[in-house]
């Protein structure tokens, strides 16, 4: 593994491939450098401040962006995964969400109870036990 040295020429370079406009001029920066600069979204207004090591990672996107991007990114994972954009969407969850959700409803201390109640539920919902 290759490892970065946060300096100047660093800092050209990762703008120049990147197509980073900055705000400021920087001398003598290290990792832990606020870099400014536009936000890499043409029709995004903000800028984005982040330490040098931050940009590096996350690319430079301002708050909101990278906030989008990471919600994106999960629907993309989500998706892949297990075919639909949110997990809510997904049956098994919706069952599972309305099966605790009776069993709080109708829940008692007395296991025996509980026990009594989840026949019940079987008996007419199958799907949700
Ligand atoms: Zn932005």
């Amino acid at each position: 593994m290759n490892r970065i040295t946060y300096n100047n020429d660093f800092l050209q370079n990762y703008c120049k491939e990147n197509n980073i406009l900055l705000i400021n001029a920087y001398n003598n920066i290290n990792r832990d450098t606020r870099i400014e600069g536009n936000c890499l979204i043409e029709e995004c207004k903000y800028n984005f401040n982040k330490v040098f090591r931050q940009l590096v990672k996350t690319g430079g996107y301002c708050n909101l962006c990278s906030k989008i991007n990471h919600q994106n990114k999960i629907k993309e994972v989500v998706l892949n995964k297990y075919g639909v954009e949110n997990v809510f969407q997904l049956n098994e969850v919706k069952d599972k969400i309305q099966k605790t959700t009776l069993l709080h409803l109708f829940s008692f201390k007395t296991p025996n109870l509980n026990e009594i109640i989840k026949l019940f539920l079987s008996d007419f919902t199958p799907f949700l036990i």
